[in-house]
């Protein structure tokens, strides 16, 4: 709370594949109009969600009375911003409101994505960010918090009722793609390197689907998992957005690019 460290909130159990929480995080312009819009519709629905101020827009937070299906949560809300016109970060667009859980579900040992947690000094400016509804003093911040109405899992499964995750933003199915080996000027043959063997997009649009940098993710910088843009039609095709070069990303998936031989 005093800004000694920084907290962040992984939202889901690897055990149950549930959350207690539903963080919507938005910083873009405009953004705090599309926050205060998805809180209307929330309580036309009877679930409150708190508001916060964030160093570069804003949180929406709603707080679960059982832990709810990560799944179930996103469903939900993504419908909801979509219904909206609000945008939704994935899908092919880079700007909009993030939500966590930012999964479905964890695989392996993974953690999924953290939030910054509410109400503490941020490190970088010294300063508090508060929720717009209560008085700005942690006491009656913590009071306000106590005293929101939490969602139920019976509410979010008759609002979730027949819905699924929209389409732009179903991960994307295995792609197949047959390259024919590639013959050497030395006279070997050797399987042509292929991007998807290795990485697993996370979403895709019309010309490309995104995937984590293996060369971001080694240094730690890709966060939302999507730097890498593989063209659809051609996989041979990558680039980071990033600016890692080819060499960078072969390089990182030991798989480095092959020196060239001269006869
Ligand atoms: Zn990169």
């Amino acid at each position: 709370m005093d800004g000694e460290h920084t907290i962040n909130l992984y939202s889901i159990h690897p055990g149950t594949q549930r959350s207690k929480w539903v963080a919507i995080d938005a910083d873009y312009d405009g953004c705090m109009k599309d926050l205060l819009q998805l809180r209307y519709e929330l309580k036309q629905d009877s679930i409150q969600a708190a508001l916060g101020q964030s160093r570069r827009g804003g949180h929406l937070w709603i707080f679960a009375e059982t832990p709810l299906l990560a799944a179930d949560c996103r469903i939900y809300i993504y419908n909801l911003a979509l219904r909206l016109g609000i945008p939704v970060q994935g899908g092919g667009l880079r700007e909009g409101i993030e939500v966590f859980p930012k999964q479905d579900t964890l695989e392996g040992k993974s953690f999924g994505n953290g939030i910054r947690g509410p109400l503490g000094v941020h490190r970088r400016v010294r300063r508090r960010y508060w929720f717009i509804e209560a008085e700005q003093n942690p006491e009656r911040q913590m009071v306000y918090l106590g005293k929101i109405a939490k969602v139920t899992e019976d509410q979010i499964k008759t609002f979730t009722v027949g819905m699924t995750m929209p389409e732009a933003y179903q991960p994307p199915p295995p792609v197949v793609y047959t390259p024919g080996p590639v013959h050497h000027s030395d006279g070997e043959i050797r399987r042509e390197f292929r991007i998807l063997d290795y990485v697993r997009p996370r979403t895709k649009d019309r010309r490309n689907y995104w995937a984590q940098c293996p060369s971001c993710a080694h240094a730690n910088t890709d966060k939302s998992q999507d730097n890498l843009a593989i063209q659809i039609a051609n996989p041979r095709f990558y680039k980071c957005w990033a600016g890692c070069t080819k060499e960078d990303v072969r390089a990182a998936l030991g798989q480095p690019v092959p020196s060239r031989r001269f006869a």
